[in-house]
Order: structure tokens, then C-alpha cells, then sequence
């Protein structure tokens, strides 16, 4: 009964989607990626809401593409949730069943219970221009929910949210989730959003999957130079390679002359250092003896305070600047003095460009 996305095409003056997907039922897929890369249009396109130009889409095994959003059972959660205003909670959640035919007596009852269900008890008689920003969030679940969806769709649910609020919502979408056993697409550019609900997450760019994978590894082990930017787990350097040295090649490298996991596509290529694969020398989980470690020398910069975390800047060969995050305190050097980096050789991995 998964969401299947096959060859779905949408073409808009200089811009193409091409889409093709499977979510699992019970699972969730985060649609990530940059501002205009389709992640709306995608759901749009599956919901419904636009016409494809080509491709299908089956949720619950039936095939959906000929049909228009209404008879398509696809719930779909905006970020501006379209709640009608004029009615009260219980009969915004109860609308889709009220399209359907149900009849009042069973739409309350079932509203009450989807209420219930997003933790707001007893508030069938709310008017929406009395709730909070995040009852209101709950209240355009419910009602997704109580349509009992063969799928569902969020684009930035919690994106107009404060943190603390949309950190509590996110605990509570993942409550809700445990229960409901549909395939679930959900947009966001948060990371860590992304990170905390999905169980797979599908990185777009310019209206293409780039990579497909669990948070940690598109985050921690990404396939592509795009999807470590995007993340920003670590950094994306360039290199040249010189020799294959069984599972990896030698390179010359900012960081210096380097073995790194894999085979490049071309000679000139790019590789990942993850965040924490360097590190100043002498701290913690840096002994410079262990296999694999290796330490090199840069020159210190500045350092930037990001509110939750210092980054030394060094420069690296070839005047490439590289922030370097300070796990503890260290005495500095002055800038433009030699600082050294202890590098994990054996974390450093070949991108695709
Ligand atoms: P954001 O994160 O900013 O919401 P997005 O990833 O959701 O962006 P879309 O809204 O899907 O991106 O837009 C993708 C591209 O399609 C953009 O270039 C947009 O201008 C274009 N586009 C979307 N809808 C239409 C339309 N109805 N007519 C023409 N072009 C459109």
C-alpha cells in the first residue's frame, strides 16, 4: 500500500521536474533541498493540486495519476494550513469526511477523536482565530488525519513556528506518526528537521533526486559534493589524483599529499573531510599515534564564535581557507602563525561532482 512515484514529469518555463519515488507505508521521506529546486511542485504534482505532464503516481495500490485531488484520498498539511476561519476546530478537522457524505453525528465523534489524538482534548468548539500558532499546526494534522489518507503530504508544517514550538511539534508529529501507518512525504530545509522525522531522506536539486539515503549518511558518508554542501557535515576540498592505492588513491590535496577512500571519476576531483575528521592538535580524541591520524600544519586566521561552537579558520595550501572546529579551549596562535591539525586520514572519501 506504499506511495510509488514513477517517471512523474512536470515541465515550467526553464525549469523540469523528474521524479521518481517509493515510500514504505508507516514510513517517512523528508524532500530536502535548496529554495526552487521542486519540492512543492513535487507534492503538488502528487497530490494532485497541478497536472503531470507525464508518469504515475499509486498510493494504496491504486493508481492516481487520471484522478483529480478530491477523489484522491492524499492529505496534504501546508504551511499556511488553510483552516477555514469561520469554523470552529471540530468542524475544520471534519471537512474532508463532510466532502465525503459522513454525517455530522459521526464527523463530531471522529473529530473529538483526532483531537484527542494531537493532544488537544475537548477543543472541538475552539474558533481558529482563538488557538495558538501551534494548535492550530495540530488542528491541520487532525484533520489530515481523519481522512484516514491513503498518504500524506507536509510542505514546512513547522516552518513558520518559533524553535521551541517547532521543536515540541516535531516531538509530537513523531507521537503521532507510531500510530499511523500511511507513507508520509514531508518538506522541510531544516536539517535537523530533516534529520529527526525522516527515516529516509531524498536531497533535491533543480528538480532532480540527487541522493537518497538515512540522515547519518547523507550527512556523515554523502555520495556527492552537492549533498555534503547542502548539509555541511563537513567540507568539500579539491584534489588531483596521482595513484590508486588498493581501496584508495593517493592525492595531492590542500591538506597535503593524502590517501582517500574510493575512485574519483576524473583525475582533478573532489573529496569530503568530514567535520569532525580534523581537529586542532592536542585535543581531545587526538593522540597523532593512532593509525589513520595524521598531522599537518596551516596557518591560523581567526576564529568565528557561532553562538554554539567556535571555528578556527586556517589556511590550507594554495590560500584555501578551512574553518577547523575548536573542540576545547586552546591557546591560539597569533594570525598568520602555523597551527597544527590532526587529520583522520581514514574518514576522507572521493565525491561525485
Ligand atoms: P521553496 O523551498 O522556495 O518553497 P521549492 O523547492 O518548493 O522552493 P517550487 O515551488 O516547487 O520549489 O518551484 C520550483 C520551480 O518551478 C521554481 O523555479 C518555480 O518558479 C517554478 N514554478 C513553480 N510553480 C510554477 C507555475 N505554476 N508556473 C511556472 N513556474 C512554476
Amino acid at each position: 500500500m506504499a506511495l510509488e512515484i514513477r517517471g512523474l514529469e512536470k515541465q515550467y518555463d526553464g525549469f523540469t521536474l523528474s521524479l521518481d519515488l517509493s515510500v514504505a507505508d508507516g514510513e517517512t521521506l523528508i524532500l530536502a533541498g535548496p529554495s526552487g529546486c521542486g519540492k512543492t511542485t513535487a507534492l503538488n504534482l502528487i497530490a494532485g493540486l497541478s497536472a503531470a505532464d507525464r508518469g504515475s503516481v499509486i498510493a494504496g495500490g491504486t493508481e492516481l495519476s487520471a484522478l483529480p485531488a478530491w477523489k484522491r484520498n492524499i492529505a496534504v498539511v501546508f504551511q499556511d494550513l488553510a483552516l477555514f476561519p469561520h469554523l470552529d476546530a471540530g468542524d475544520n478537522v471534519g471537512y474532508g469526511l463532510f466532502i465525503r457524505g459522513v454525517g455530522k453525528r459521526e464527523r463530531r465523534r471522529i473529530a473529538g477523536e483526532k483531537l484527542a489524538q494531537v493532544r488537544l482534548p475537548g477543543f472541538e468548539r475552539r474558533r481558529i482565530a482563538t488557538l495558538s500558532g501551534g494548535e492550530k499546526q495540530r488542528v491541520a494534522i487532525a484533520r489530515a488525519l481523519a481522512m484516514e489518507p491513503a498518504a500524506l503530504l507536509l510542505d514546512e508544517p513547522f516552518s513558520s513556528l518559533d524553535a521551541p514550538l517547532r521543536r515540541e511539534l516535531r516531538e509530537e508529529f513523531l507521537y503521532i506518526r507510531k500510530g499511523a501507518p500511511f507513507p508520509c512525504v514531508f518538506v522541510t530545509h531544516d536539517r535537523e528537521e530533516a534529520a529527526m522525522l525522516g527515516d529516509r531522506i531524498a536531497l533535491m536539486d533543480r528538480g532532480r533526486i540527487i541522493e537518497t539515503g538515512a540522515a547519518r549518511k547523507l550527512f556523515l558518508e554523502p555520495e556527492h559534493a552537492f549533498t555534503a554542501r547542502f548539509f555541511g557535515f563537513g567540507q568539500v576540498l579539491p584534489c588531483t589524483v596521482r595513484e590508486e592505492q588498493g581501496q584508495s588513491c593517493l592525492a595531492d590535496t590542500p591538506l597535503g599529499p593524502l590517501a582517500i577512500r574510493g575512485r574519483p571519476v576524473h583525475k582533478e576531483a573532489l573529496f569530503f573531510v568530514p567535520r569532525d575528521g580534523i581537529y586542532p592538535a592536542g585535543q581531545t580524541g587526538g593522540t597523532g599515534a593512532e593509525a589513520g591520524k595524521k598531522t599537518i600544519t596551516a596557518l591560523f586566521r581567526r576564529s568565528v564564535f557561532e553562538g554554539n561552537r567556535m571555528i578556527l579558520i586556517v589556511e590550507l595550501r594554495g590560500g584555501v581557507l578551512f574553518p577547523v572546529e575548536e573542540k576545547e579551549r586552546i591557546p591560539l596562535p597569533s594570525p598568520g602563525e602555523a597551527i597544527s591539525l590532526e587529520l583522520d586520514e581514514a574518514a576522507l572519501k572521493f565525491l561525485l561532482p
